[in-house]
């Protein structure tokens, strides 16, 4: 095990431009989820924290100093963070996996050059929008003016410290909107550079405050009366505490919540070909990701050949450090975490699935002690029913569910409380869209394609409400007013 990086990091809040020590917050030690040692002591934010962030941010968007301000210069001030942050990548692609975990590698291919397209992308966005449109019916004529939302609550959970504030920070601020942004406690650190790049390059003071804190400052925030909209990613148990605080006064919200993904393999596919494309799937950022595919449905007459091969890959992936470049699997994020995960497996065994390859600890090596690792973990023989193919477990684990036909197939992947993504692979591009047509899903895949740059991210079902990324994303920040104004060449 390399030695720990100890990423910069002040133990201070960022509020209304400033940076401050807490007022009602702690100051806490923030560990390597690979080795439990500290790397960075990091402030977290209380109920006056966030009141105070909130305040500034009502001020600045009452004043107009930022909402005023021409959309060019606007996206010109989101462009210049983008490239501030940019300027510094691998020292932040080191800081996201010292505190997350995930492999070096994927933190320089994805969760730091991604949050830095979204900036740009927004930015470009806000500078040619049409917020104006003219609509005439014959006799009146309107103005529809698309208008910032207001004060918006980003809350952002711990799995993408940078990515998921740049889907809520970027839009919001191209809109014009002010902005309190609360990361999730268990990763304070690399979304600190994200608040001095929009520092540096010249955002009002106030428009901004970045506030990591836990649950209850989550709760605290949701409630404060002068938020109009509330951005959330993370669990749907909070999505619906979330839904409720804000349908008091009709805050508005979009919510990125849970999944339960299901890949169907349709009994055409080449399995030489999608093990290594389906794999990535099932354990991006060690399995903690919404879109992760948790579900693998295979058709009765194939399973045993696909448990083999899956098994087979999963035993060759290397566990271990996440600074190691071998290494394709790092810890889980935190001991809760890692409860839970183990938890589900143990839960699985009990229900009759069987673990073919993975659980815990003894797959694993003994120099890992410390980090809370867990192998990846195949369940076989899983019925749809089960807890462990309903509930999510976010972590390394593929359960296989057998099934007779497509449409039975189809069935089953619908057959749960979520509907985030999902995917279909089979030789027959044509076929596997018509499967992939028939889930009652936000995003799919055929055969494990990424899906193009500015198309909406979000889920049907308990897996959220509204769309984040592309045009979808920006319009999740404004409100249509319509001014009925002098008709052209008319009398009223
Ligand atoms: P979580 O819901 O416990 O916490 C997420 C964030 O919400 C944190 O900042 C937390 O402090 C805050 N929070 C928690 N309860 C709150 C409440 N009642 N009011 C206000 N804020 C509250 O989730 P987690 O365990 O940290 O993250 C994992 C979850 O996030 C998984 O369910 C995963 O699927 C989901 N997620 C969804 C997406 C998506 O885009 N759909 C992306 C990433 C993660």
């Amino acid at each position: 095990m390399s030695a720990t990086p100890t990423p910069a990091c002040r133990p201070e809040l960022f509020v209304a431009g400033r940076w401050v020590a807490p007022l009602d917050g702690e100051v806490v030690d923030v560990r390597s989820p690979a080795t439990g040692a500290v790397i960075a002591t990091a402030a977290l934010g209380g109920p006056a924290d966030l009141d105070a962030a909130v305040a500034a941010a009502r001020e600045t968007f009452d004043s107009g100093v930022w909402v005023d301000t021409d959309p060019r210069e606007r996206g010109r001030v989101i462009a210049a963070a983008a490239d501030l942050l940019e300027a510094r990548s691998e020292e932040l692609a080191v800081s996201i996996t010292a505190e997350l975990g995930c492999p070096v590698g994927f933190s320089r291919r994805a969760h730091v050059p991604n949050p830095i397209r979204h900036l740009r992308y927004y930015a470009a966005m806000c500078a040619d929008f049409a917020y104006d449109d003219l609509r005439t019916d014959g006799t009146s004529t309107s103005i529809v003016r698309q208008v910032p939302v207001g004060v918006v609550a980003a809350i952002t959970p711990w799995n993408g410290p940078i990515s998921t504030p740049s889907l809520k920070v970027g839009p919001a601020l191209a809109a014009g909107c002010s902005v309190v942004l609360k990361p999730a406690p268990e990763t304070p650190v690399t979304v600190q550079a994200m608040a001095q790049a929009f520092a540096d390059a010249g955002l009002p003071e106030g428009v901004l405050s970045v506030v990591p804190g836990g649950r209850e400052a989550g709760a605290h925030l949701v409630a404060n009366p002068d938020v109009d909209k509330i951005a959330f990613t993370g669990s749907t148990l909070a999505g619906k505490a979330i839904m409720v605080s804000a349908a008091a006064r009709i805050a508005r919200v979009t919510l990125e919540l849970g999944g339960k993904s299901a890949a169907i393999l349709l009994d055409d596919a080449d399995l030489a070909a999608v093990v290594p494309a389906l794999l990535p799937l099932v354990l991006l950022v060690n399995g903690q990701a919404c879109i992760a595919q948790t579900r693998l449905l295979v058709p009765r007459s194939r399973e045993a050949e696909v448990i083999d091969a899956i098994a087979d890959a999963m035993r060759s992936q290397v566990v271990g450090d996440p600074f190691d470049p071998a290494t394709t699997i790092g810890p889980l994020i935190n001991q809760r975490q890692y409860d839970r995960v183990t938890g589900y497996i143990d839960q699985g065994r009990r229900a009759g699935a069987r673990v073919v390859v993975g659980g815990d600890g003894p797959a694993l090596p003994s120099d890992l002690a410390g980090g809370w690792y867990v192998a990846p973990t195949l369940l076989a023989g899983v019925d749809n029913a089960m807890t462990v193919a309903q509930e999510e477990i976010f972590g390394p684990v593929l359960s296989v569910i057998a099934y007779g036909d497509d449409e039975e197939a189809v069935r089953i992947a619908n057959d749960t409380r979520y509907g985030l993504s999902g995917s279909v692979w089979s030789a027959d591009e044509d076929r596997a869209l018509g499967v992939a047509a028939r889930m009652r899903t936000g995003m799919v895949s055929v055969n494990g394609r990424p899906q193009a740059y500015g198309t909406p991210f979000g889920g049907f079902k308990e897996s959220g409400v509204g769309r984040e990324m592309g045009p979808e994303g920006f319009h999740a920040y404004l409100e249509p007013m319509s001014i009925a104004v002098r008709s052209q060449g008319g009398t009223r």
